[in-house]
């Protein structure tokens, strides 16, 4: 779990809205993780090994959107297996003004970002935020059974690009939940963070993942950058 017992190290940071933005301890990977036994099963996965179990020790990874008490829901889920995958340090930001000044230089502080906004001017903002900062981001979400990813990298193309107008059926939470669905979500988003920071395996750039599980139907079509996208594009203001 990401709050966990006292540790010596501040290493998950919570914003809320009201009160100052909390510290709070977690347990996490500790200097000497990536030889801990705790991650024996993933070191034997080919092409992983120590060098990616050393890379998610010393990686930040911010979490836009983890639920109420921390777990549930797609970021929950997302931050439970970033931290249970060694991942040194977690951000997370829920339930989030993200108009707070403070956002901006997490968001820079972060090797990557999880998106899991449940409206899309959120999402953009978001997005908007890691295209400038240069930081990948993995943008999660859900509907019912389906679900959707994709991951940003920069260069790449961007929520914007793909959804340039947003659903306004998704406000104000507008669309259907099962929570099963939310988790697998959340994992699917975690094995992409933790496949960009750690350098493994090929994460699902260039392409949006969707998968309707009522059936278990699985398609990844190939997106494209929009040139004139108002967040990655020329066009956009710093
Ligand atoms: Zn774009």
């Amino acid at each position: 779990m990401v709050t966990a017992r006292s540790h010596s190290h501040p290493r998950l940071r919570s914003m809320c809205p009201g009160p100052p933005a909390r510290i709070l301890p977690v347990q996490a990977a500790r200097p000497a993780a990536e030889t801990s036994r705790r991650f024996d099963r993933q070191l034997t996965i080919p092409g992983f090994g120590v060098s990616a179990q050393r890379r998610l020790s010393q990686a930040t990874v911010l979490v836009a959107g983890a639920g109420g008490a921390g777990v549930g829901g797609v970021g929950g889920a997302a931050a439970t297996y970033l931290a249970a995958a060694g991942v040194g340090r977690l951000i997370l930001i829920h339930p989030g003004d993200l108009a707070d000044p403070a956002v901006p230089g997490l968001i820079a502080e972060a090797d990557i970002v999880v998106d899991a906004r449940h409206n899309f001017p959120e999402r953009y903002l978001i997005n908007r935020l890691c295209v400038r900062a240069g930081v990948p981001l993995v943008v999660a979400a859900m509907n019912a059974t389906e679900a959707y990813l994709m991951v940003v990298r920069p260069g790449e193309p961007c929520l914007r690009c793909v959804f340039p107008e947003g659903d306004p059926a998704w406000e104000p939470l507008g669309f259907p939940v099962l929570g099963a669905i939310a988790g697998t979500v959340g994992c699917l988003a975690a094995t992409e963070a933790l496949k960009v920071v750690g350098g493994f395996a090929e994460p699902a750039v260039g392409r949006l993942v969707h998968v309707d599980l009522w059936d278990v139907d699985l398609r990844t079509p190939r997106t494209r950058r929009d040139p004139a996208c108002p967040d990655c594009g020329p066009g956009s203001t710093p």
